[in-house]
């Protein structure tokens, strides 16, 4: 038996539409005679990915918007699927055009892919594959505060894997670019897809090896060591660095 799924997933700006109080998605028949930005069937689970244009609509009666963020939070089943349409959708409003000769792109009719009737280029979605690492010294886990995120919080480090780089190599880079310290036994520990836009989350852990914190002043506020029985505040449940820093991936 496989996943059933619902028959469309309505997104506004990242955020889902579902029966309020509920993680239940609506139904198009909810948002008859707004006006659609994208809409799409999702291959292979059959379902249709809405969303809505223009700015953040008003839930209508008896619905709300939930991140998906609370859906992998709550270990809902529609998490994967949520996770998939969003990924699918920021990535068709970012790849409109063909990336050779600049012509429109147009949907195939069974693959996720889109391609380009002038010049025949055809474009796959795309992941953007990042490393977040649970750093470990001592008992103590490191935790860094961003300069350029609003959200006051300390979490694990992070960044984009560069072209020509091992997932284990990005590691060792973004911890040693950021805070000075050099690291031994990196271990990948699990992934999560984060459609924000497109990312690949590959989570490790690692043991300090070297190294006083010497912080990157424009990627990163602060820095410390926490015992992990008193920690700082933190990222929301849903976010693969909550699951690194409770030990839950
Ligand atoms: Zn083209």
């Amino acid at each position: 038996m496989g996943q059933e799924y619902p028959d469309a997933l309505i997104f506004s700006h990242g955020q889902l539409l579902v029966r309020q109080g509920t993680l239940e998605p609506a139904g198009r028949d909810v948002i008859a005679g707004q006006d659609i930005q994208d809409s799409f069937v999702v291959h292979p689970q059959g379902f249709q990915a809405v969303a809505l244009a223009g700015s953040m609509a008003q839930a209508p009666e008896g619905y709300e918007w939930v991140r998906v963020r609370q859906l992998i939070a709550q270990d809902s089943p529609l998490a994967g699927a949520a996770c998939r349409a969003l990924g699918l959708l920021n990535w068709r409003k970012a790849h409109a055009y063909c990336g050779a000769c600049g012509k429109p792109l147009t949907d195939t009719s069974c693959a996720m892919a889109r391609w380009c009737e002038a010049c025949g280029h055809v474009q796959y979605p795309a992941i953007a594959p990042a490393v977040i690492v649970r750093v470990e010294k001592e008992g103590a886990i490191l935790l860094a505060r961003h300069v350029q995120r609003s959200q006051d919080f300390y979490t694990c480090l992070a960044g984009y894997i560069e072209t020509g780089e091992t997932a284990e190599e990005a590691v060792r880079r973004e911890v040693r670019e950021e805070t000075g310290i050099e690291l031994t036994n990196v271990q990948y520990v699990g992934s999560q897809a984060w459609p924000y836009p497109n990312q690949l989350m590959l989570a490790f852990r690692a043991q300090w090896a070297a190294g006083e914190l010497r912080l990157q002043a424009d990627e990163i506020a602060e820095a410390q060591w926490f015992d992990p029985t008193n920690l700082p505040a933190i990222p929301p449940p849903g976010s693969v660095a909550y699951r690194l820093i409770h030990e839950s991936i």
